[in-house]
C-alpha cells in the first residue's frame, strides 16, 4: 500500500472507551450510542480505561510509529478502521518566530492539516465516529473553517451535510464549503443565531447537530494537539500556551489530553500556563474571567476580523474558564489593529504568513511580555489554527510594463 500513515490507519484498532460522562455533573452514559449535549445541557466528555491502555502501549512503542494523528489511537473513540475517512492528518510542525515573537516562541502550525486549518482535527473524528453510529446527515453551524473540514470529510465518508454561516464569514469558507459538496446557506445572524437554526431542525429528527461541544468527539480529535505537543517536546510541555479561543474546543482538549498523559505516567504534574486570546471586540471568556465567574454572559455586538474566534457564547464556558484558572494563566483581550500588526510583522519578518487568529496569539503574547505575565525568554507555544492564504491580505498593485524603459535598479 502507498498511502501514508497505511500502518496507524490499518492496524486492528483497539479503542479503549469505557463511557462517556457529562462534564458539569459527572453522570455516566454509554459508549456506541448516538449522544449529544448531556441532560443538562453541557458537553460530555469521553473517558477511557487509561490503564488498559498504558499495558497496551508504551512511549517507545509510538515512538515507533508514523508520526501522524492516527498514531494516537489507543486514547482516541474509533473503534473501526474502516470508518475512518482520512485525508492525511499529519504532526504539525513547530516553527520559530524568532524576530515578531522572541527566541524560544513556537508556533505550532495547525494551517498545514486537510481542509487549512485544525478543524481538521475535530471533523476527521466527529466524522469517523458519526459514521460508526450510523448518521446520514449532519447539520452545523459555523464561522467558516469547520464547516469546511465537516464538508469535506462527510462529503467523502457519503453524509449529507447542511451548513449555516453568518452572512459576513470570508468569501473563500463559504465557497469552500460548497465546492466540498456540502449545502451551505448564509444567514443574516452571528453564529449561534445559526446554531438555533440548526438546534431546531435537529429537534425535529431532521439531522443530526454538530455544533461545536454538541457532539462529543470533536473535543477527542482536537486533544492531539495537546498528546503531539507532549510528544515534540519529549514529554514535558512548553511554559505557555497561547490559543485563540472560539468555542474552546483545543483548550479543553489539550487540557484533557494532559491530565490522560500524566495518568499513563507519560510526563508529570507540570502544566502550561494557558492563555485564552480573545478580540477586544468578543471577549466573553476574558469578561468572565476577570469577574471571576465560571460561567460567560453573552457577548453583544460581537465584531473582530478573526472570524474563528467571534463566538459570542461558549457551551463549553466553563471548561475552557477552569482549565485557564487551574493553570495559572489568564484570559486575554487584544484589539484587531494589534492583531493585523502581528500578522503582518510575521509574514514580514519571519517568513510566515499566520491567520488573523494565530496573529492575535502573537499579539497577545506580546502584551503578556510587557504585563510580566511571560519572560521574553520562556520557551512558548503559539497557535496558527489555519493558514493564512484563506483570508484577505493587503493589497500589492505595482506594475511592471515589459514594452517599455525598465529602471532595473528602481526595483
Ligand atoms: C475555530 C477556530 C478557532 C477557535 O477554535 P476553538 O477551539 O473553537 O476555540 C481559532 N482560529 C481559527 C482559525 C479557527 O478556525
Amino acid at each position: 500500500m502507498d498511502r501514508p500513515f497505511a500502518e496507524n490507519l490499518t492496524s486492528e484498532r483497539a479503542s479503549f472507551v469505557t463511557h462517556l460522562e457529562c462534564s458539569i455533573t459527572g453522570e455516566r452514559y454509554e459508549a456506541d450510542r448516538l449522544h449529544g449535549l448531556s441532560s443538562a445541557r453541557r458537553p460530555l466528555l469521553v473517558r477511557y480505561d487509561l490503564d488498559g491502555v498504558k499495558a497496551a502501549l508504551s512511549r517507545d512503542g509510538l515512538a515507533a510509529r508514523p508520526t501522524d494523528l492516527w498514531r494516537w489511537r489507543e486514547l482516541l473513540p474509533v473503534r473501526k478502521a474502516a470508518n475512518i475517512v482520512s485525508m492525511g492528518e499529519i504532526e504539525t510542525p513547530l516553527v520559530p518566530i524568532p524576530v515578531s515573537g522572541g527566541p524560544n516562541v513556537l508556533v505550532k502550525d495547525e494551517g498545514r492539516l486537510p481542509t487549512g486549518s485544525f478543524k481538521a482535527r475535530g471533523l476527521v473524528m466527529a466524522v469517523a465516529m458519526a459514521k460508526e453510529l450510523g448518521v446520514t446527515r449532519i447539520a452545523m453551524p459555523t464561522n467558516g473553517n469547520a464547516g469546511a473540514a465537516l464538508a469535506a470529510y462527510a462529503s467523502r465518508a457519503g453524509i449529507e451535510t447542511i451548513v449555516l454561516c453568518p452572512d459576513d464569514t470570508p468569501e473563500i469558507n463559504v465557497r469552500e464549503i460548497a465546492a466540498q459538496g456540502a449545502r451551505v446557506w448564509r444567514v443574516n445572524g452571528l453564529i449561534d443565531d445559526c446554531g438555533a437554526i440548526v438546534g431546531k431542525g435537529a429537534a425535529e429528527g431532521r439531522w443530526f447537530d454538530f455544533s461545536t461541544l454538541k457532539e462529543p468527539y470533536r473535543i477527542e480529535g482536537k486533544k492531539t494537539m495537546g498528546l503531539e505537543l507532549a510528544a515534540q517536546f519529549g514529554w514535558r510541555l512548553p511554559k505557555a500556551i497561547f490559543y485563540p479561543t472560539g468555542g474552546g474546543t483545543g483548550l479543553i482538549g489539550m487540557w484533557k489530553a494532559f491530565a490522560e498523559l500524566e495518568t499513563l505516567g507519560w510526563i508529570g504534574s507540570e502544566r502550561p500556563k494557558m492563555f485564552a486570546v480573545q478580540a477586544s471586540g468578543c471577549a466573553p471568556i476574558v469578561k468572565a474571567f476577570d469577574e471571576g465567574v465560571e460561567h460567560a454572559e453573552r457577548w453583544e455586538n460581537a465584531h473582530t476580523v478573526a472570524a474563528g474566534i467571534r463566538v459570542p457564547r461558549a457551551v463549553g464556558d466553563f471548561l475552557i474558564l477552569r482549565a485557564v484558572r487551574e493553570s495559572g494563566g489568564k484570559a486575554l483581550a487584544v484589539d484587531d489593529i494589534d492583531t493585523l500588526r502581528a500578522v503582518d510583522d510575521c509574514a514580514r519578518q519571519d517568513g510566515l504568513l499566520l491567520c488573523p487568529e494565530g496573529g492575535a496569539t502573537l499579539a497577545a503574547w506580546r502584551n503578556a511580555v510587557r504585563d510580566g505575565l511571560v519572560d521574553r525568554d520562556d520557551e512558548v507555544v503559539l497557535f496558527n489554527c489555519a493558514t493564512g492564504l484563506k483570508y484577505p491580505m493587503p493589497e500589492a498593485e505595482s506594475r511592471l510594463d515589459r514594452n517599455g524603459p525598465i529602471d532595473l535598479a528602481a526595483l
